[in-house]
């Protein structure tokens, strides 16, 4: 099991973004986790060949959860490479798809209405942008806190709490994490990924704690790419700077 580690670089409104999507390659698959924004293929097309990958090589797509940075390109990447077998938990798939309203769209919804005029307009263009996003059906799911029968190797972890759904995966063989959005990595620490807009931050706690419990030599986020020392240690002062936080008189 190789285990490539994708850079996507490109600009959102002016500022300068990465996005880390990994890669993992078997003698017998190629499968892509998370695929970034609408429009991302030629970006992962050329992150690609640094691993003299092509694009329709993939046989499957893993989609950790149905953020629109994690999944924006997915339709557009099914309509490149037909055969792709597209791949989530069963709790994402009804919003991959379409069948359910994506939970990020009803919380923006919900937090027009409380958030400060200037922010209005910001608010709003998101609320276009998910509600312009390309849903997809998910051919298979994947179940939880079990290795993948058709990816050896992978073990699928359930780390609800950003959204109820998401997944971490885990190759016990390089004692590697692919967190997702689980965690992130921000200015060399390990984050809480977008706090604010964690659907259930305890949820998000409990998972970082089961994450803990694994052995961790290399952890891969989709914000802030890799990191390889004392991950068991940044995991618990995390956690400690959360409960500070949960117990600091009001
Ligand atoms: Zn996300």
């Amino acid at each position: 099991m190789h285990c490539h580690i994708l850079e996507i670089e490109f600009s959102f409104n002016g500022e300068k973004n990465v996005l880390y999507p990994v890669v993992l390659q078997t003698d017998q698959q190629l499968v892509l986790v998370d695929c970034g924004y609408a429009g991302f293929l030629p970006l992962l097309e050329k992150a690609y060949l640094k691993y003299q990958l092509a694009l329709d090589q993939l046989t499957g797509i893993i989609i950790t959860h149905h953020d629109i940075d994690h999944m924006g390109a997915l339709a557009e990447l099914k309509k490149n490479v037909p055969s792709l077998q597209i791949y989530s938990s069963a709790i994402e798939a009804p919003f991959i798809s379409g069948k359910q309203k994506s939970l990020r769209l009803i919380q923006a919804e919900q937090m027009l209405e409380s958030i400060p005029e200037e922010y209005k307009t910001g608010a709003l263009q998101f609320i276009e942008l998910l509600k312009g996003m390309q849903t997809v059906a998910v051919d298979q799911f994947l179940a939880f806190d079990r290795e993948v029968d058709w990816l050896k190797g992978i073990e699928v972890i359930h780390t609800p709490g950003h959204m109820p759904g998401h997944i971490s995966l885990y190759i016990p063989q390089n004692k590697t994490l692919i967190a997702a959005d689980a965690l992130a990595i921000e200015n060399g620490r390990l984050e809480i990924a977008n706090p604010q807009f964690t659907l259930d931050l305890d949820e998000a706690l409990r998972s970082v704690k089961k994450l803990k419990q694994l052995e961790i030599d290399q952890l891969i986020c989709y914000h802030g790419g890799s990191m390889q020392k004392d991950i068991t240690g940044q995991l618990e002062q995390l956690l400690m700077r959360y409960t500070q936080i949960a117990t600091k008189p009001a």
